[in-house]
């Protein structure tokens, strides 16, 4: 408990905002980490180098300790930029000097590459300042091995001490690598999530009905013209509309009325073909398309499903009720366009209104 609480302080001390403004509170956060990265990785070679009672490599271990120390001092004084391009030309300096005092077969050169991820995730530099620091690590690396090749280290490690600072320098670099790309990587997985979360519910908003859920008007007519494009089996198209629905209103409040258009669509969802496509056309009008059924099919499910309606009693308050729909069904004949089919389909509806209600008009 008490461990989770100093690794929690450690953390937020480490995430602290420089409580300027438009400051990626991110940035300063992966500064830091590798900043104490490349402390403990200065401490380590002290430790390692002290062993060996190597003075002038002690010397330069302590050195980088020190620089690294500052830097992460720094950081909480400085603006996140200044810290972050410290933190910067602190590596490329020592990265160098290492080289310049130990040599290549160290592989200290291996920490360019980590200042090339964190260049390239970093929001700071517009692309053409990437790719010219990108080349600038490039051409110094290069510059780094001919030099390497022609110059002895000033400080000569014995070969044990030399595979033991490679070890030490890989994990480091694999270590600070990792650390940058596992958390910029997430802030962008992070972000690209809530983009497609937000752009799911723009399009469910965009699409549905919101007191039914139902598809509305605008998503049935984009999905009728693809259906009927590529009709390739044959389609029902049927309007439906709820029988004296002004009086329901009247009789028992709007309230209640809602509740019947969230009861009817439920309704339609749960007891019509699982394909059938269920839409609120208008105020009480529904406008149900079934993809794979010929006509003489849509009426048995409608059938079934009038009757299903006819069932449900509605509490109305002072008393419980009923209600019926009257339904005009069309079937696609390959041929006539969308508003030839609905204004039939409306036409059985107003025949079915006309002759009594609660009826499938084919
Ligand atoms: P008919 O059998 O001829 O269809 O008669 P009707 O009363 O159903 O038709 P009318 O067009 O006269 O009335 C429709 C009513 O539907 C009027 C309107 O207030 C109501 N309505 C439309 N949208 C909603 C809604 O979202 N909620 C509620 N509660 N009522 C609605
Ligand atoms: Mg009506
Ligand atoms: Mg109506």
């Amino acid at each position: 408990m008490k461990e989770n609480s100093v690794l929690a302080t450690i953390y937020e001390n480490i995430c602290r905002d420089t409580g300027r403004q438009n400051e990626s509170a991110k940035l300063i956060a992966v500064v830091r980490l590798l900043t104490l990265t490349m402390l403990l990785h200065s401490v380590v070679c002290c430790v390692l180098v002290s062993i060996t009672g190597h003075i002038g490599a002690l010397v330069f271990s302590l050195s980088s300790s020190v620089l690294f120390l500052a830097a992460f001092v720094l950081s909480y004084h400085w603006s996140t930029f200044a810290s972050y391009c410290v933190l910067n030309i602190c590596i490329l300096f020592w990265t160098c000097m290492n080289v310049y005092c130990f040599g290549w077969n160290i592989g200290i050169q291996h920490f360019l590459v980590v200042l090339l991820v964190f260049v390239f995730f970093c929001k700071y530099k517009h692309e053409l300042h990437k790719i010219l620091f990108a080349a600038a690590l490039f051409v110094l690396r290069l510059f780094l091995y001919y030099y390497c090749i022609s110059h002895e280290p000033i400080i000569i490690l014995a070969e044990n001490i030399a595979n033991a600072l490679q070890m030490v320098n890989t994990f480091f670099v694999f270590f600070a690598l990792g650390q940058v790309a596992y958390l910029f990587s997430t802030t962008t997985q992070e972000m690209e999530g809530k983009l497609i979360e937000y752009n799911r519910k723009l399009m469910k908003q965009a699409n549905t009905d919101t007191l039914t859920g139902l598809y509305n008007r605008r998503r049935t007519m984009e999905y009728l013209e693809n259906l009927l494009h590529a009709a390739d089996s044959q389609i029902s198209i049927c309007i439906c509309d709820i029988d004296h629905f002004k009086r329901v209103n009247d009789t028992y409040g709007h309230n209640v009325g809602d509740v019947v258009l969230k009861t009817i669509s439920e309704t339609f969802q749960k007891r019509l073909p699982p394909d059938t496509f269920v839409s609120r056309w208008g105020g009480e009008e529904f406008l149900l398309i079934f993809p794979r059924l010929n006509g003489d099919e849509a009426i048995t499910a409608l059938e079934t499903l009038r009757q299903k309606i006819r069932e449900i009693t509605f509490d109305g308050g002072t008393e419980r009720f009923t209600i019926s729909l009257t339904y005009g069904l069309v079937e696609y004949d390959y041929h006539s366009d969308i508003t030839t089919l609905l204004k039939e389909a409306d036409e059985k509806l107003y025949i079915g209104k006309e002759g009594g209600r609660d009826r499938i008009v084919f």
